[in-house]
């Protein structure tokens, strides 16, 4: 038995040296940002642009500063405005609350099941109840909802779908990429994400008027036509003069870090897939004291964390779970707690949104842990990590 883990659980694995290549010729050009490009050249965002848009399979790609900002952006360029209602899941992560609340929208907060993905019943019932027309879908931690359900639901009450694909770059339902559902996809480069430029976004839709209202946002200063992915001009005479600037383009540094590892997302997707299968194999065995999230067939996951429930544990038996396994190495995160800590997930603590019942989230957040799994740890660390994590949650 192996008494404890040394691994890193915040190190995410090296990027590649055709990245380090790429910064430095950025760098030695001094052409960081916006339109410096030399004539009949295409800058880092641009290529960044085109490449992503590609790899998605949509038609237009607007490369962003933040997941959240992207998130914004992707708000006003569907049309949310003040006071309108925007529909999301009770469980994610603050950026989505927070870029609903930045464009003036009101947070209306749908439950979500076992499999802690939104509850299409209680979806169908708010999008009667409330009459909203915007559901902000945040495949919180990579897993995926029933997308033939949400896609129905969406048409018949006319809302428009954003989905923040944070957790699910490269996902599939169906073999559809997650993101190419609704109108809007948005995306993360966040250095804990699937892809790593430190803060990063990207957008992609199909839609021409949504692509070019964005790219006036995102500060286009009518350079509109040097953007990546570039929709007819018609689509930027209106845009230009109704949609207020917001100067959240990519920098060329972020892109050019970034454009190597599109090529490498499809193997980084398997080796996730990997480690997590290696854990939740330790874990298995110990149902019905630890339950794991069930997938539907139809998804194919992009597993960089795993979560599982421990029911019937006290808080302080919770703490004390946390402590144990950190003792030995393994850090894990719960959702549970009454005070945010490391990152914040539970509606009640974005006091900034209208206080709303969620009584099948609250239970199911009570008794939810979350662990990272970093690139950066071998096959076998995962079974030493797995162990650990079986061992310490039989004891608990
Ligand atoms: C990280 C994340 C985002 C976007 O975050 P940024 O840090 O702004 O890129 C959005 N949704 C979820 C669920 C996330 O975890």
């Amino acid at each position: 038995m192996v008494d404890k883990f040394t691994g890193s659980f915040i190190q995410q694995s090296e990027l590649p040296k055709a990245a380090f290549e790429k910064a430095h010729e950025v760098l030695s050009s001094a052409r960081l940002h916006r339109y410096g490009s030399l004539p009949d050249t295409l800058s880092e965002s641009a290529q960044l642009e085109i490449a992503y848009a590609k790899y998605q399979g949509a038609e237009y790609c607007l490369a962003c500063t933040s997941g959240g900002q992207a998130l914004q952006i992707a708000l006003r360029a569907a049309g949310v405005k003040h006071g309108d209602k925007v529909l999301t899941n009770g469980f994610t992560l603050a950026p989505v609350p927070g870029s609903i609340q930045a464009v003036g929208g009101k947070v209306t907060l749908v439950e979500i099941n076992e499999d802690l993905v939104i509850d299409c019943n209680d979806l169908e019932a708010k999008a009667k109840s409330s009459g909203a027309k915007f559901l902000m879908l945040s495949h919180m931690r990579g897993h995926l909802a029933d997308m033939d359900r949400i896609v129905e639901i969406c048409d018949t009450h006319k809302i428009i779908l954003i989905e923040d694909c944070a957790h699910t770059m490269g996902a599939t339902w169906s073999g559809i990429k997650s993101g190419n559902f609704g109108h809007i996809g948005c995306f993360s480069t966040q250095t804990y994400k699937h892809i790593n430029s430190g803060e990063g976004g990207l957008l992609t839709t199909n839609d021409p008027a949504i692509i070019g209202r964005a790219m006036i946002m995102s500060g286009s200063y009518m350079n509109y036509e040097r953007h990546g992915t570039v929709p007819d001009a018609k689509y930027f005479e209106d845009a230009k003069y109704d949609c207020p600037n917001m100067s959240a383009r990519m920098d060329n540094l972020r892109a050019a870090i970034l454009l190597p590892q599109i090529d490498e997302l499809d193997q980084a997707i398997l080796d996730w897939n990997k480690r997590y299968d290696i854990i939740a194999e330790f874990l298995i065995p110990h149902s019905p004291k630890v339950i794991l999230p069930k997938s539907n067939d139809k998804a194919i996951r992009v597993a960089s964390s795993i979560q599982f429930r421990v029911p019937n544990l006290s808080n302080d038996g919770a703490l004390k779970l946390i402590d144990d396994l950190y003792v030995r190495g393994v850090e894990i995160k719960w959702f549970g707690r009454n005070e945010p800590a490391g990152f914040t997930s539970m509606h009640n603590h974005w006091h900034y949104v209208e206080s709303q019942k969620l009584p099948a989230t609250d239970r199911y957040l009570k008794d939810l842990f979350d662990m990272r799994l970093p690139l950066s740890f071998s096959l076998d660390d995962c079974k030493i990590v797995g162990q650990i994590l079986a061992d310490e949650i039989q004891k608990a």
